[in-house]
């Protein structure tokens, strides 16, 4: 019994990759009634689904089939009507419609034996899913198979890539997953989630600005506050810790601290956030040069010293700081291992790394699976 409903649970995403994974490789009806996407000739494009909650809590959801739009309403939970649309198994344990959990702004977790960290993935879905199963993250199922240990996805999964898509709801599933493991993923908003919700579309694959004339929407109104995937990103933190390690995308510049704004003050202002409104000064900062989803200044400021991480890290309490963002060739581990840098290039599609954190000591993994001290 347990194990038939843990299967109609896992089913979903997985049908939904093969779903998405075929339809790269299909080219093969002529559709007439083709919309005008002349600047998108060589292949059509499948993507979704993008779920909305309507005024009355039904939801619709749209979908890119060889670059035909779709779309379809459930009313009164029907799940088999979505299953017979878009192809694949519904299960409303799935998705969130409904803003049930009470949010923590803190973001403190202690007592976590093992972390995987990784940064920048940019849509490159096919190498985050070999770099998850390697360390046996993920199964081959794409299922969670990281028991009560921590994966950390430090920011920027959107733009670039042409997969933003299927990580995203990867790693929504997983997180799903994760926490009835008794495991944890943490999601930090990075600058190209925050560009998406301020309609700063500069580095959207064209892919996506298809998807967003089919379906007839600007790409941010497919993370509105009405939507599933905007609700759930509207819940991910901009600093969070875990033991005495601190997490943020880009880096904590020594003007955060001057200001001395809070881990909780900054994540409250990005937790329901309305982008649309006009931001105050304090958001204004944090969304700019010297705050935590854009500062650079560990890598570009000459004057940037061990000392001034010192104060940093005294500021939090913590020993280490997680950074991504900036791209280096492999994770580096800098000012005596207190400043950790892991944005190694997933984007490049080409190579990758995972920082881990076992039992107080660090590590980077290669994606062939070599672990090396640091
Ligand atoms: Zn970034």
């Amino acid at each position: 019994m347990k194990i038939d409903k843990k299967i109609k649970y896992y089913i979903p995403l997985y049908i939904l990759f093969v779903f998405v994974s075929l339809s790269y490789t299909t080219n093969d009806i002529e559709n007439t009634k083709k919309p005008d996407v002349s600047y998108f000739t060589n292949s059509k494009i499948t993507d979704g689904p993008y779920f909305f909650i309507d005024e009355d809590n039904s939801v619709t959801v749209k979908w890119i089939k060889r670059s035909r739009p779709f779309e379809t309403k459930i009313k009164n939970n029907n799940h088999r009507k979505i299953q017979r649309k878009i192809g694949f198994t519904f299960d409303s344990t799935f998705l969130d419609f409904a803003d049930k959990q009470s949010i923590d702004y803190k973001q403190e977790f202690t007592g976590v034996d093992k972390f995987i960290a990784l940064s920048d993935i940019h849509g490159q879905f096919d190498l985050f899913a070999k770099i998850l199963l390697k360390y046996e993250i993920i199964d081959e199922d794409f299922n969670w198979n990281f028991g009560k240990s921590h994966l950390i996805i430090n920011g920027d999964i959107f733009d670039r890539g042409d997969k933003v898509t299927e990580t995203f709801w990867l790693i929504y599933r997983l997180e799903k997953q994760a926490k009835e493991a008794g495991g944890k993923v943490h999601f930090l908003l990075g600058n190209h989630e925050l560009m998406i919700l301020n309609k700063d579309f500069r580095y959207v694959n064209e892919k996506y600005l298809l998807t967003s004339k089919l379906l007839e929407l600007t790409y941010d109104q497919l993370f509105s506050e009405n939507t599933v995937a905007g609700k759930w990103l509207r819940k991910q933190p901009v600093v969070f810790s875990i033991n005495d390690v601190l997490f943020t995308h880009a880096g904590i510049s020594p003007e955060f601290v001057n200001l001395g704004i809070t881990a909780e003050e900054a994540n409250r202002k990005f937790l329901n956030c309305n982008y649309s409104l006009v931001k105050d000064s304090l958001q204004m900062f944090l969304e700019g040069t010297y705050g935590p989803l854009w500062y650079r200044g560990y890598f570009t400021d000459s004057t940037f010293t061990e000392q001034k991480l010192d104060e940093i890290l005294h500021y939090f309490n913590k020993d280490h700081i997680v950074v991504g963002h900036t791209t280096m060739p492999n994770i580096l581990y800098l000012h005596s291992g207190k400043l950790l840098c892991i944005d190694s290039g997933i984007k490049t599609k080409q190579y990758g790394e995972v920082l881990i954190y076992e039992n107080g000591e660090f590590f980077r993994g290669t994606p062939y699976g070599h672990i090396i001290k640091l």
